[in-house]
């Protein structure tokens, strides 16, 4: 059976995570204390009721509890975040993702057990600030603080050599897990003889310090 969610709060974030899971052929409930964003929302979603979701009886009589994940996208209403993820993790919901605005909400959420922790303007910052002074990034992923995920556009420094003689990991520190080819081809865990082409995008993980000293490299 696929995947239910639940996304409590229909404001920008929520709204657009509930959209384009239902897009991608997903069964959402929306729930929301406000009763004009179930109204908005009564045609686009199979389930959307109205809920204050710090109310555990509320999400009790939902069904909240089968739920696979549930997305908490409420974000002025510090207390009410808190409480909703707290009484979902309580609940028994196995995967909680929940929008933090600033980073002690992000610290409270991350106490009180929420499995995934979004904050999109901050994230999005981050990446545009990378996008911004790495003309070859097509992609930038925080892992974790200490490590990222990117995708670089092959620097022409590199074409035509192969990862062996690249010696990625040993010069910078960090691992290409993956190359993707102009025509959409990826080709996952590439051996030492792969030959890097033009055109091709690189995935590399490591330390935020190990990329950072592999982008400086490559700069203009
Ligand atoms: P965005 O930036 O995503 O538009 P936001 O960060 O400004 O949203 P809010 O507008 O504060 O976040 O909250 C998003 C939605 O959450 C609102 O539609 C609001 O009605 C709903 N919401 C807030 N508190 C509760 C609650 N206790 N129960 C259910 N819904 C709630």
């Amino acid at each position: 059976m696929k995947k239910q969610f639940v996304v409590i709060g229909l404001g920008r974030f929520g709204g657009t995570v509930s959209k384009e899971l239902t897009r991608l052929g997903y069964e959402v409930m929306g729930l929301d204390r406000n009763m004009r964003k179930v109204q908005e929302y009564a045609s686009i979603l199979p389930y959307v009721y109205q809920a204050d979701t710090t109310d555990e009886n509320v999400l009790k009589e939902l069904g909240v509890q089968n739920m696979d994940h549930a997305i908490v996208s409420i974000g002025d209403d510090l207390q009410a975040s808190i409480l909703t993820t707290l009484i979902l993790k309580d609940l028994g919901v196995p995967t909680v993702t929940a929008k933090a605005t600033s980073e002690y909400h992000r610290r409270v959420l991350e106490r009180i057990g929420a499995d995934h922790i979004v904050q999109p303007e901050r994230d999005t910052g981050v990446r545009v600030a990378h996008q911004l002074t790495n003309k070859n990034l097509v992609d930038y992923l925080e892992l974790s603080p200490e490590f990222s995920l990117v995708e670089v556009l092959a620097p022409k420094e590199m074409h035509g050599q192969t990862l062996k003689q690249l010696n990625i990991r040993a010069r910078y520190g960090c691992n290409i897990v993956a190359i993707r080819r102009e025509d959409n081809r990826v080709i996952v865990s590439p051996l030492a003889e792969e030959k890097i082409l033009l055109g091709d995008i690189l995935v590399i993980i490591g330390s935020n310090q190990d990329i950072n000293r592999f982008e400086k490299r490559f700069e203009d």
